[in-house]
């Protein structure tokens, strides 16, 4: 079956945002802003986020939303990563990018880049998961970096930004293979030689997604809920896209609470193990029988 048209539209308009939002970026850039005119440029051409713009600076690598009242700013010596995704009518794409503001850490920006690309010069119909793994990770090695062994690629299917199967950053022997007709979001993450190459839990969580329905005992968590169903689905959200549905203090025991009763699943922040600065980039996929069609190119 051909590819819903829809995937070809939200490609093309990630591209577009990528390439435009990537120049507007500079020191003092307010993370909230980037953000913003993520989000916005995507509604602007007739598509919706997939989930909250992520913005990531140094070690943080991913699961990092800037909030209403976030201060931060891009500044000297920072390595930016941006990361968002695009739907129209749940048909999803995901792309990535990283922009350097420090010297040392250019030429793994650059690297990041080709272990994507290696990554895409072997997909094709049938080629195993585990081989894209290799491909990543070799390129890795020749450049001087160390891939994230616990980030990854993952299938897409409508409404789920993350379908089950997983595209390792490294040679993984025994993996299912990818499809004709499937699509794939492709990110490998790179750090330092110094760096564990392993992402554990920072300390905060601001992105969150439904994963259950059921009465809450509670008429003001039911319709909070069912407002979210109403909104996202089951795809990812943050604080700041649900501001209109009650005061700070209120939506974040809303959250808490439906988090306790398995009603919500939230992200926490990833963060490098030793702290080495990460950098991320990604296409969404699909393969074709002799090669691969990058819808977000
Ligand atoms: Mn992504
Ligand atoms: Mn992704």
């Amino acid at each position: 079956m051909p590819l819903a048209e829809e995937y070809f539209k939200a490609g093309k308009i990630a591209s577009e945002v990528r390439e435009r939002v990537k120049k507007s970026i500079n020191i003092g850039s307010k993370l909230i802003d980037i953000a913003e005119a993520v989000e916005q440029s995507v509604v602007s051409r007739g598509a919706q986020p997939a989930f909250p713009c992520n913005i990531c600076l140094n070690s943080v690598a991913a699961h990092y939303t800037p909030q209403i009242n976030d201060d931060l700013k891009v500044r000297e010596g920072d390595v930016v990563k941006v990361d968002f995704g695009v739907h129209i009518n749940g048909y999803i794409v995901d792309t990535a990018f990283t922009l350097s503001f420090n010297v040392k850490y250019d030429a793994m920006v650059r690297a990041v880049e080709v272990m994507l690309q290696e990554a895409l010069k072997v997909i094709k119909a049938d080629v195993k998961a585990g081989e894209v793994g290799r491909a990543v990770q070799t390129a890795a090695q020749r450049l001087g970096f160390k891939p994230i062994v616990n980030l990854s690629g993952h299938a897409i299917a409508p409404y789920a930004v993350h379908a089950g199967l997983s595209i390792p950053n490294t040679y993984t022997a025994g993996t299912p293979s990818l499809k004709l007709g499937q699509v794939y979001a492709i990110e490998p993450f790179a750090t330092t030689q110094k760096g564990a190459g392993v992402v554990v839990n920072g300390p905060s969580t601001n992105i969150f997604s439904l994963v259950a329905r059921k009465p809450l005992g509670d008429s003001s968590l039911n319709l909070f809920a069912d407002e979210l169903w109403s909104r996202f689905r089951t795809l990812p959200f943050t604080y700041r896209q649900i501001r209109d549905l009650g005061d700070a203090a209120w939506l974040e025991h809303a959250v808490k609470t439906l988090i306790q009763k398995r009603v919500l699943r939230g992200y926490p922040m990833l963060v490098e193990a030793r702290s080495e600065f990460v950098a991320q980039a990604e296409h969404t996929v699909t393969p074709v029988e002799n090669g691969v069609v990058v819808l977000t190119e």
